[in-house]
């Protein structure tokens, strides 16, 4: 499996849109591998997990998203799921004949599409014919061609109440990986799932990078995706094989890729920035 980190940043980008704090000024003067914007990732070119800054994808990548068939969602945040850019898979602003995008999200993340006023005029330029949109559970698996998904349960809180916030366990030809995003510390039900599978490759959320995580916290840091890669080694998940990468990087936690790189690797952990490819 080929994957492309399109964005590796927290909501408010790095450096964020409206901040002028040091890792920003620092991260914007730096630029490169320093500027992030919101976490998006791209499967094999046929499966996008999380919908934010996909224009600036299509443009800063050279993507041809005309051909994309499946859209997974983690949650209803904004960052995660923008749901107004959907609207530019409809009549009048594509060219015929592509296929319709299917959209994989829990149950509450999709409400917000269907609740949303401007959903009922999308039915009168093709939502219906080019938006397909699946509700996805904690723990049951689904498949994407044959790629196989197994949503476990995040730790992280919306504001649409009751959400059950996702993270996916993805595998294909004898490979499995984690998209850990956006997660705190896993509940129980979690870490036994994650204890008794191998994996390749975990992307684990770093939004808190080198502040400590305030409890309870619906995001991880640094600190955190250390006790996330002891505990996989103990239980035999993880191994010198295994890949290791941290993503979803809020400004607040004052990382800037060319001075913090490192500091993640002296802990195992490879830091994403935005294009970095991997595959597994
Ligand atoms: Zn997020
Ligand atoms: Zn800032
Ligand atoms: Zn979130």
């Amino acid at each position: 499996m080929k994957l492309k980190f399109l964005g590796t940043a927290a909501a408010e980008g790095i450096p964020a849109l409206f901040c002028s704090c040091d890792t920003c000024k620092l991260s914007l003067e730096l630029g490169g591998k320093n500027l992030r914007k919101r976490s998006s990732l791209l499967l094999d070119d046929k499966i996008m997990f999380d919908f934010n800054d996909a224009l600036f994808y299509v443009h800063n990548y050279q993507l041809d998203l005309s051909k994309l068939e499946h859209l997974v969602i983690t949650h209803s945040h904004s960052d995660h799921f923008n749901i107004f850019d959907l609207e530019y898979k409809l009549i009048w602003y594509t060219n015929p004949g592509n296929p319709p995008l299917n959209i994989y999200a829990n149950e509450k993340a999709l409400d917000r599409i269907y609740h949303t006023p401007e959903f009922s005029t999308w039915h009168k330029i093709g939502a219906s014919e080019l938006l397909n949109f699946h509700t996805v559970n904690r723990w049951k698996e689904f498949y994407i061609a044959d790629y196989k998904i197994t949503p476990l349960a995040a730790n992280h809180i919306t504001c649409y109440e009751g959400e059950e916030s996702l993270i996916y366990v993805i595998e294909k030809d004898g490979k499995r990986f984690l998209y850990g995003l956006d997660s705190g510390f896993y509940e129980e039900k979690t870490w036994e799932y994650l204890k008794s599978h191998y994996f390749d490759l975990l992307i684990l959320d770093s939004t808190i990078g080198f502040l400590e995580v305030e409890k309870p916290s619906n995001h991880m840091a640094l600190s955190e995706n250390v006790a996330v890669i002891e505990t996989l080694k103990e239980s035999g998940s993880i191994d010198e094989n295994s890949i290791i990468i941290s993503t979803h990087f809020s400004h607040n936690g004052k990382v800037v890729y060319d001075t913090s790189s490192k500091i993640y690797k002296e802990h195992g952990l490879i830091m994403s920035y935005d294009g970095m490819e991997v595959e597994i």
